[in-house]
């Protein structure tokens, strides 16, 4: 089956099929599909009056929760480009995707409008500011949860819910196709500045579709929106794939463990996706049990690399299989993954777990620093061609001609094929380190460091060593205690001798983006997080 050409299609004519049928649900609040229609239609009929048009940018910088999607599917409607934005964002990163989207409207949380967003988008396009009163989603002992009534917006701008109610009608001959820009998605800058995927409608629902059609998720099914709706796995694995299933999106407010299993428990999901560090907190949690767990037909894991060992824990503990997934913000999520009812296979030299296999319209191939493709088994640098391929960087042409060569994805990460057709990522090509003229890639450290029973979250660095040049060091958290000479020993007794780590730190938490993948780069910096925390020697 083609997918729908965009997102709003799948909605309009789910709210045509089935209108009475929850589509937004979070804590005793419900939303049906007609309801969300409509009041979608309001948003996009208030934008479109004032003057935000086809091709037009209108930053959306919400939590996960109904705003988020009715914002998004005003924006669509009133044919403007959605930009996501980090809520976690300050000042100066706001700032800068603001101006490099030129982005003439902007939808936020009422206290981070007072709090800065008022003065950091001053001298910026926005001209039209609808602001969310997040509160209301927050507790479920607050009574307005249920009610969900509009309040006062701040001075300068005007409340969502209150323009979504206002019964305004969509604008007319608003409709995109599939090649025009949905997303300018930036990536979360893990490696640099950030710099937008522009995302089309058709690269959204190919990869929707997918999802749905290969997962066996029954229609209907409610979806869990445990990634960041504002991170494109979120965006697409999660609400798109959800509406192209006719299915009821669960939302919580964020990631707070304890409220994400109360949320399964009430809301009993079959389908979620999230980093693997999500799963890692889910599965320390003191209260979770195998109940919480039981409704899901699937669960996938993705975005960021998935440790073999938390595979093994997670089902021992909880009973479900974690599916890994790759992808990439500029392939619009997956481009590889694990299909249901099959599972991830080890590659028993290097103990790296296969990521998945791709998709039937995507072409991987592994490629030598020439560009050219290496034998199956030899690693090289992943490329993807295929239809949820981005077209591109946002007004970035050099970027995009250095990363897009002929439209073929260039990804940066290190990996390889199996004969069976399995592509594993050994890791970013970046992140290699050079310990005395050995590579030595942080992930499959990471992946031994996880095999122990104390270690909740790892990560591995090079820093600046006079005799190696760099060293191997470790950061990890733990879920129980234990000396960190023992891990290193630990690293020792599987490691090759040039790959264990030296040292290890430990630190409460590692840093992390809001969309839960570890931040080697803040653990590099010698001024970061890395340098707290306790210290031995190997
Ligand atoms: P930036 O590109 O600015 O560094 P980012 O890392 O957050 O930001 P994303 O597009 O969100 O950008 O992340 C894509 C990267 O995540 C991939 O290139 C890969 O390194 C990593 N990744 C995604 N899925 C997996 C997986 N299943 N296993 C290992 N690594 C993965």
């Amino acid at each position: 089956v083609a997918p729908p050409p965009t997102v709003v299609h799948a909605f309009r004519a789910g709210a045509a099929r089935h209108p009475e049928r929850t589509a937004l649900a979070y804590f005793d609040g419900r939303t049906d599909f007609r309801e969300a229609d409509l009041l979608s239609d309001s948003v996009a009929g208030h934008l479109a009056a004032h003057g935000i048009g086809p091709g037009d940018r209108v930053a959306v910088m919400l939590q996960n929760g109904p705003h988020f999607v009715l914002a998004v599917l005003g924006v669509w409607k009133a044919g403007g480009v959605v930009v996501p934005v980090n809520p976690m964002y300050r000042t100066g990163e706001v700032a800068h995707l603001l101006a490099d989207a030129e982005v003439s409207g902007l939808v936020c949380a009422d206290r981070a409008w007072e709090a800065y967003l008022r003065e950091t988008a001053a001298g910026t396009a926005v001209r039209l500011v609808l602001t969310a009163d997040e509160r209301q989603l927050q507790s479920r002992d607050d009574d307005r949860v249920l009610t969900f009534e509009p309040v006062p917006a701040p001075a300068d701008t005007e409340d969502l819910l209150a323009v979504a109610r206002a019964g305004h009608r969509a604008p007319e001959g608003r409709e995109r196709t599939a090649e025009d820009i949905a997303l300018i998605s930036y990536t979360s800058g893990t490696s640099g500045t950030p710099k937008g995927a522009t995302n089309t409608h058709g690269n959204i629902t190919y990869n929707a579709e997918r999802q749905r059609t290969g997962s066996r998720i029954p229609e209907g099914s409610t979806y869990f929106a445990l990634a960041p709706l504002f991170h494109i796995t979120g965006m697409v694995a999660q609400f798109a794939a959800c509406v192209l299933n006719g299915g009821t999106l669960a939302l919580a407010h964020r990631f707070e463990p304890g409220a994400v299993l109360d949320a399964f428990a009430e809301h009993r999901p079959a389908y979620t996706v999230g980093p693997a560090t999500a799963f890692m907190a889910l599965a320390a949690h003191p209260a979770a049990t195998r109940d919480h767990f039981s409704s899901f037909v699937l669960i996938s894991s993705g975005g960021a690399p998935l440790p073999p060992a938390l595979v093994e824990k997670f089902r021992a503990g909880f009973g479900p299989y974690l599916h890994n997934g790759y992808g990439l913000t500029e392939c619009t999520a997956p481009c590889a993954s694990v299909p249901p009812g099959r599972e991830a296979p080890v590659d028993p030299a290097s103990g790296t777990l296969a990521v998945g296999v791709p998709g039937p319209d995507s072409v991987v191939r592994v490629l030598d620093p020439e560009g050219h493709e290496v034998p199956f088994g030899e690693q090289g640098e992943i490329a993807v061609r295929g239809p949820q391929v981005a077209p591109g960087y946002w007004r970035r042409p050099e970027a995009t001609a250095e990363t897009f060569p002929g439209g073929e994805l260039r990804t940066g990460d290190i990996g390889f094929m199996d004969r069976d057709g399995w592509l594993y990522v050994v890791d970013r090509k970046k992140d290699m380190i050079n310990a005395s003229g050995f590579k030595v890639w942080p992930r499959e450290v990471e992946d031994v460091l996880h095999t122990h029973p104390a270690v909740r979250e790892a990560a591995v660095v090079g820093v600046p060593d006079a005799y190696r040049g760099e060293t191997v060091r470790a950061y990890v958290s733990l879920r129980a205690a234990v000396a960190p000479a023992d891990l290193v020993a630990h690293c020792k007794e599987r490691l090759a001798a040039y790959k264990y780590p030296r040292e290890v730190r430990v630190l409460p938490e590692l840093p992390k983006t809001s969309s839960g993948k570890i931040l080697r780069r803040e653990l590099r910096a010698p001024s970061g997080a890395g340098s707290g925390g306790t210290e031995t020697e190997g």
